[in-house]
């Protein structure tokens, strides 16, 4: 494959396995006059692992936008340009807007090359739904933020997808738990392609119960997948919500929940508030 024209090559890398980059990623990396790189020294471990000796520039949060122009005048006189990140898919979590975004508005052409991304290969093997989701990337770092963040994620119905980190994984569980419900089901995916691979799902409460069980559990980097929010019917049986309507009929709302939740041995404020819901 030889490059003819003048472009910009979004190129992703492995996410822990080396072999995880194709085929079309190396000759475009062999092939380009630069690499923009998040880390030169990192990406020059992958970049010699496969003998490739391609000039890095580094390109990170705190530059990108000074190196837009540097990089549009390399295009101008012809020649084409990769850009990757530490890991995975640029932009994704990762830097690359900024010059994605001055590249395309100086007229140049911005090739995306498929490649690994923790979130989609997380999700691919989770066992959460996948027909809609929503991707977070990181929550806020204090506790205050983080809450206000997921507070207003409470009712979204598709599965949300987060990176978070192994120092503040508990607290974002315990948050979660505490927000979204003790039975929310949740999976973590740790270490993906790596030796300690780890996909683990259970209630909220439980999987802080899991993670507090074996620092290991804990260690690495992970992915968080929450099931979406689905409305308080879906747990309730058809003779449960017919007693609840029927003694609606002569009770109030409150009692009426009560005594269904007593009959049933179900939840007396779940009762209650799918009654709200559905307005008993
Ligand atoms: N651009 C990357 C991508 O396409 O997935 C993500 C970069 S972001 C800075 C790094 C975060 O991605 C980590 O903190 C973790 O949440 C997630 N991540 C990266 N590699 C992972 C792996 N091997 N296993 C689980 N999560 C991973």
């Amino acid at each position: 494959m030889e490059l003819s024209e003048a472009k910009l090559y979004i190129v992703p890398t492995p996410i822990g396995n080396l072999s995880d980059i194709t085929l079309r990623a190396l000759t475009v990396l062999e092939q380009v006059e630069t690499i923009c790189a998040e880390d030169t020294r990192h990406t020059g471990k992958l970049l010699s692992h496969y003998n490739i000796k391609t000039r890095m520039l580094s390109v990170h949060d705190h530059n990108e936008r000074q190196r837009v122009d540097t990089l549009v005048a390399k295009l101008a006189q012809g020649h084409s340009i990769a850009l990757v990140s530490d890991a995975g898919t640029p932009l994704i979590s990762d830097p690359g807007y900024h010059l994605v975004n001055g590249i395309r508005a100086a007229g140049y052409e911005v090739v995306p090359l498929p490649g690994a991304c923790a979130a989609i290969t997380a999700l691919s093997a989770a066992g959460v739904a996948t027909d809609r989701f929503c991707f977070e990337g990181f929550l806020g770092a204090k506790s205050a933020g983080r809450r206000a963040q997921l507070t207003a994620l409470q009712e979204e119905p598709r599965t949300m997808v987060f990176y978070e980190s192994p120092r503040r994984i508990c607290d974002t569980i315990s948050e979660m738990s505490d927000i979204f419900g003790e039975s929310r089901h949740i999976v973590i995916a740790r270490e993906l392609t790596k030796t300690f691979e780890t996909i683990h799902g259970a209630p909220a409460a439980q999987l802080l119960e899991w993670l507090n069980s074996d620092d290991n559990n804990r260690r690495g980097e992970m992915v968080v997948m929450v099931a979406g929010y689905k409305k308080l019917d879906e747990g309730l049986s058809p003779q449960v919500i017919d007693a609840l309507k029927l003694l609606t009929t002569e009770l109030p709302l409150k009692k009426a929940a009560a005594l269904v939740a007593k009959l049933y041995d179900e939840k007396k404020n779940a009762l209650y508030k799918y009654g709200l819901e559905i307005g008993l």
